[in-house]
């Protein structure tokens, strides 16, 4: 039997061997000027980055750094020696990954697979920033990368399912992969369960997802390995699932993960090791979860919902087709709505679920249905400013049951049951279930008793309908009377600190949560249910400068917050200590000198701006906590806030923006600059890549379309 070290340095020396022709082959057919790149990512190739503090930009420079990378797997007997070769396995995977991607920003997309299917391939930035508010509220407990195949494909499959219903996040290399497909699981980033890559090199994809976490969550600088141990070590819950048999390139690959703080979890007996917390045997595969689990030290919060489906986070993002789907309550053609009250004690009967009209099952597969549901709650600490709170997370709620898909808010909401749910016996009923449990779960600090009334009569659901319009409408004037001015405090959230241990952010009813999920009613929320949470009261007592948006008060709050991170922020300026970013931000807006305007874009939004850079290349400007004037992270609503950029001249500064975005911002976006600056149609004025992914383009159009930002003052 071969020495654990041995196999990890004849691991190491594989993939090495492997990279060399990869980047050989790639030289000889593209040559060394070929630009080298993983897309959509500002960190270009993020493990030699993170390891060798290099920036790879093409091929000759990939060259000229793989000597280093080999001395990064010499053999030695040290434990330190060890762990340097797993991390070489990272880097020689990332050049055979990146060998892919010249010239071609898709080898995994369709064409690849003559079936159709897509393995993932490299993860974007965004994908990474997508998962910042799932993370730091543990509603993505862990992350299991699984090297297969397993046994057989039902264990496979149940081991994913398994997973993939307790939140944990999926990734899955080789062959495995093949497994899952044969099995027809629903696979993807939605769902939370990833097919990256047939073969082990692949991994790379997996580490350099990992990498940028750190450097956009955690401000981690490039080249800082203890830094990044320690925030893998503690923030990063992941671990290996490796089946018999284990080669030595995982082997290879898996004394890296170790290094991270990965555990790796294996039923290979025959030449694997026992390393305490390490590396652990379980030959009995139906155990891999809770063995793993526990060697990670991942401890799940559970709900006991009662329903006939799977419950779990993970299938938040699925998608229900048509030609899938049992009934689809449509609240844009039918009467639907959904609605919490306040109620008095007396009035409720705890966990009683009403169905007042027929079932699902009264109408053909394929039907439209009418729905309505009122959450009745009480409670001595109940308030009516929390009922908006708890109704909007009933779009989560619902979504996390598998083969249910829940959009919109209010009366146009829209839920889809696939028939795979409602043949497991999913009725109008367990929607039901499913709010009362997590109202009761998450809000038990106000909510005592909790009953749910669900209507599906044409003749009630029209009534009903009509009356809580009356009740969103009042809701809604209670918002416009909000106005930082107004309120007599703001909250701070600290809640990406989990990842981003300096971030702040001041959430005040005109600027809302970066991460777009956290309004001042949220916040405010928060702090009532938790008083020692994320979200705390600053006070505003001692203002500074009204128009920069400056309070002593709010100073030393953040002070505090941010462990003397920071000394001061400015609630209405870019340029002049703006907020802080963690890494989940919506949008991003920097300045764009030539027009002395500023160029925003959204998380979605893959393409160029006219800045020359994409979203990820933008969002690697700023981040982890840091100031830097001149670009920020905000929150998508925070665009038509009378207060953006306020002290820098306010809204009329926007000079482009993606069109997605000015559509759904742009009506009430007109109505802020109409009314702050006496400009009508604003919106038209803003460039988008329909007109201008370039900065002369963009000049012209703003010259065209006399925007204001032509007679306002530099920004420099
Ligand atoms: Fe994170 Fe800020 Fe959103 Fe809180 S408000 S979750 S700190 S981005
Ligand atoms: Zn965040």
């Amino acid at each position: 039997m071969k020495l654990l070290f041995d196999r990890v340095f004849d691991g190491v020396d594989e993939m090495i061997g492997v990279a060399e022709k990869s980047l050989e082959a790639a030289l000889a057919q593209f040559g060394e000027n070929a630009p080298v790149a993983m897309p959509n990512t500002g960190y270009n190739m993020a493990n030699h980055l993170t390891y060798l503090s290099k920036k790879i930009t093409n091929l000759g420079s990939l060259r000229d750094a793989f000597p280093e990378v080999k001395a990064w797997a010499a053999h030695g007997p040290r434990l330190a020696n060890v762990f340097k070769a797993g991390f070489a396995t990272f880097l020689a995977a990332e050049v055979i990954e990146a060998c892919k991607y010249i010239n071609c920003q898709d080898p995994y997309g369709d064409a690849a697979c003559a079936d159709g299917f897509r393995y993932h391939g490299h993860l974007s930035d965004a994908e990474v920033r997508e998962l910042g508010v799932p993370l730091v509220t543990n509603d993505i407990p862990g992350f299991v990368v699984i090297i297969g195949p397993a046994p057989s494909d039902e264990e496979a499959v149940e081991l994913i399912k398994g997973y993939q219903s307790r939140g944990i996040f999926v990734f899955l290399i080789g062959g495995i992969i093949d497994q899952a497909r044969r099995k027809n699981l629903n696979m993807g980033f939605p769902v939370r369960v990833v097919a990256v890559g047939p073969d082990i090199w692949a991994v790379g994809h997996i580490i350099s997802f990992v990498n940028r976490a750190a450097m956009i969550f955690g401000a981690v600088q490039p080249g800082d390995r203890d830094a990044m141990d320690d925030y893998t070590f503690y923030r990063i819950h992941a671990f290996v699932n490796a089946f018999d048999p284990v080669g030595d390139i995982v082997v290879g690959a898996g004394a890296g993960a170790i290094a991270m703080g990965f555990p790796v979890i294996t039923n290979d007996t025959k030449d694997m090791w026992k390393v305490p917390k390490s590396i652990v045997i379980q030959t009995n595969t139906k155990d891999f979860i809770d063995t793993s689990l526990e060697a990670r030290d991942i401890k799940l919060k559970v709900t006991k919902i009662e329903i006939p489906v799977a419950f779990s986070n993970a299938f938040e993002g699925e998608i229900i087709r048509r030609a899938d789907m049992q009934v689809d309550m449509d609240g844009s053609r039918l009467d639907c709505f959904e609605l919490v009250q306040t109620k008095d004690a007396s009035e409720i009967e705890d966990h009683s679920i009403e169905l007042i009209g027929p079932d699902i099952d009264s109408v053909e597969a394929g039907s439209r249905f009418p729905i309505g549901y009122v959450v009745e709650v009480a409670g001595k600490n109940m308030q009516s400013d929390f009922e908006p709170v708890f109704e909007r997370r009933f779009h989560n709620f619902i979504n996390c049951a598998e083969g249910v898909m829940h959009t919109g808010q209010r009366d146009l909401i829209r839920i889809r049951v696939s028939k795979a749910a409602f043949d497991a016996g999913f009725r109008a009923r367990h929607i039901g279930e499913i709010l009362y449990a997590k109202v009761k779960s998450e809000y038990e600090s106000v909510v005592d008793k909790c009953q749910v009334k669900i209507y599906t009569r044409s003749e009630d659901l029209k009534r009903l309908r009509a009356e809580a319009n009356e009740i969103y409408n009042k809701r809604d004037d209670r918002l416009k009377s909000l106005t930082d001015e107004s309120v007599p405090v703001f909250y701070n959230c600290i809640l990406c600190q989990s990842f981003s241990p300096a971030h702040v952010c001041v959430v005040t009813p005109e600027r809302l949560g970066l991460c777009g999920a956290v309004s001042w009613l949220d916040a405010k929320a928060t702090n009532e249910l938790d008083p020692n949470g994320p979200c705390q009261v600053v006070t505003k007592e001692k203002p500074l400068d009204e128009n920069l948006g400056t309070w002593e008060d709010v100073n030393a709050s953040v002070q505090q917050a941010s462990h003397g991170n920071l000394e001061q922020v400015t609630l209405y300026s870019i340029m002049q200590d703006p907020m802080t970013s963690c890494g989940c931000f919506e949008c991003i807006c920097g300045i764009e000198p030539m027009s002395n305007g500023v160029v925003i874009v959204n998380r979605e939004h893959t393409g160029m701006t006219p800045l020359g850079m994409t979203f990820s290349e933008m969002a690697s400007m700023t981040g982890g906590g840091v100031q830097t004037p001149g670009f920020m992270g905000h929150g998508k609503h925070f665009i038509a806030s009378k207060k953006f950029m306020k002290a820098d001249g306010g809204s009329p500064r926007i000079v482009w923006m993606p069109k997605a975005l000015k559509d759904l911002v742009g009506s009430r976006l007109d109505k802020t600059v109409e009314e702050l600056y006496g400009i009508p149609e604003f919106t038209g004025k803003i460039a988008d890549e329909t007109v201008a992914e370039d900065v002369e383009t963009l000049a012209n159009y703003l010259a065209e379309k006399e925007h204001p930002v032509l007679e306002m003052e530099p920004l420099l």
